[in-house]
């Protein structure tokens, strides 16, 4: 046999899989977990809702997830959403497997995906992994979307599917609905025209006055909105994604889903969790409450911050980030490198980690500077 072994494809050689470092420190900061686990009550309930799939798992789930897919609906129309049913609701494994169905199905060769950097590392991945064309524009000073530009680029290169997080990640930066509005009405004005996707991983964490995506469903047929369970959930591990899009969006993800994607034990398990949401919610004000205080108070060291609407800020900037990363791990506290150079991200943990970090940060800045 000649020639490199295996034999990947050509322009994924030698390419790193994606994921940040996992380090055993005790502070972990670094990846958008909510840092409070589930209740003693829902663990438990939890815990019968799987034992209870237990018995039945020589047999396939239902494919439909329908059971799901009604709970979640109640949920969105709780969340800043309103006349969502059920069949306008898909879940996969993680928002990260929802959009890459969503490129699957809108996306492929001779087609755009396009977004606005600095953005979310996994898109530029789903669209080579499905052999969509990458198109990634710009974003201002602030983080913000320059309207006019993003429009422009929108309507000169057509792209089948539109990613705009809101709150982007690593940024935090939320967009305003007139942003989603007129970026629909772009994509919708070409043949065969894009479905808009807005990322609401973090829809939950948003500062009051921020809406959601999800009130414009009624408005734009080609806006399809995500969100997770990972992250005001709390319920990371279970690896549970959704959106609330037109019934017909989620009918053509259909065509590309694999047969029994959403196993038994994760449909029972995102059930009993919804079960439970008001609890499992429940320290998402605690959360935002800490998030603001920690821009606040990098402010007053003096450090550039980004305004933020989810559970993380970015801020710097610094001449040597690698640095003063390795300053704050060294310190047991594990932040992120990502984002514009000179950027480090920390993600909001509980106070105590909190104030583990702003003392590390403290130190490592005094020492490296
Ligand atoms: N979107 C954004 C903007 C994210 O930051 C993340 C996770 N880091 C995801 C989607 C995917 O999350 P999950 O697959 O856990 O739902």
């Amino acid at each position: 046999m000649s020639g490199a072994f295996p034999p990947l494809r050509e322009e994924l050689r030698g390419i790193e899989p994606y994921g940040a470092p996992q380090l055993d420190v005790p502070v972990q900061l670094n990846v958008n977990e909510n840092p409070y686990g589930p209740s003693p009550e829902a663990a438990a309930d939890i815990a019968r809702a799987v034992g209870e799939a237990a018995v039945s798992l020589n047999r396939y789930p239902d494919r439909e997830f329908v059971a799901l897919r009604a709970a979640l609906a109640t949920y969105l129309n709780s969340s800043g959403g309103s006349a969502i049913v059920p069949e306008m609701v898909w879940a996969a494994n993680g928002s990260n497997e929802v959009m890459l169905q969503l490129l699957q199905a809108f996306g492929g060769p001779g087609r755009v995906a396009l977004s606005f950097a600095p953005t979310y590392s996994m898109y530029p991945e789903y669209a080579r992994d499905t052999l969509t064309e990458w198109v990634a524009g710009h974003r201002a000073e602030d983080f913000s979307l320059d309207l006019d530009a993003a429009g422009d680029l929108v309507l000169e290169k057509q792209p089948s599917v539109v990613l705009l997080p809101s709150p982007n990640n690593p940024t935090g930066t939320a967009l305003p609905p007139e942003a989603v509005s007129m970026l629909c009405e772009a994509a919708a004005s070409y043949e065969p025209g894009g479905v808009v996707v807005v990322d609401e991983a973090y829809g939950e964490f948003r500062r009051a006055g921020t809406p959601s995506a999800l009130e414009l469903l009624a408005v734009h047929r080609n806006l399809v909105v995500t969100r997770t369970m990972s992250k005001a959930f709390a319920l990371a591990g279970a690896r549970v994604g959704y959106l609330a899009a037109d019934p017909a969006i989620c009918d053509a993800i259909r065509v590309v889903r694999l047969p029994y994607h959403l196993s038994a034990v994760t449909q029972a398990t995102a059930l009993a969790a919804l079960r439970h949401a008001p609890e499992l919610l429940g320290r998402v004000d605690d959360l935002r409450v800490e998030r603001d205080a920690t821009v606040v108070w990098l402010r007053e060291q003096g450090f550039e911050v980004a305004d933020s609407d989810a559970n993380f800020v970015l801020f710097g900037r610094f001449a040597d980030r690698h640095a003063v990363w390795r300053g704050l791990v060294d310190r047991g506290v594990l932040i992120r490198e990502t984002g514009p150079d000179g950027w480090l991200r920390v993600s909001i943990g509980t106070a105590g980690e909190m104030a583990a970090f702003r003392q590390a940060l403290l130190e490592t800045v005094r020492q490296t500077t």
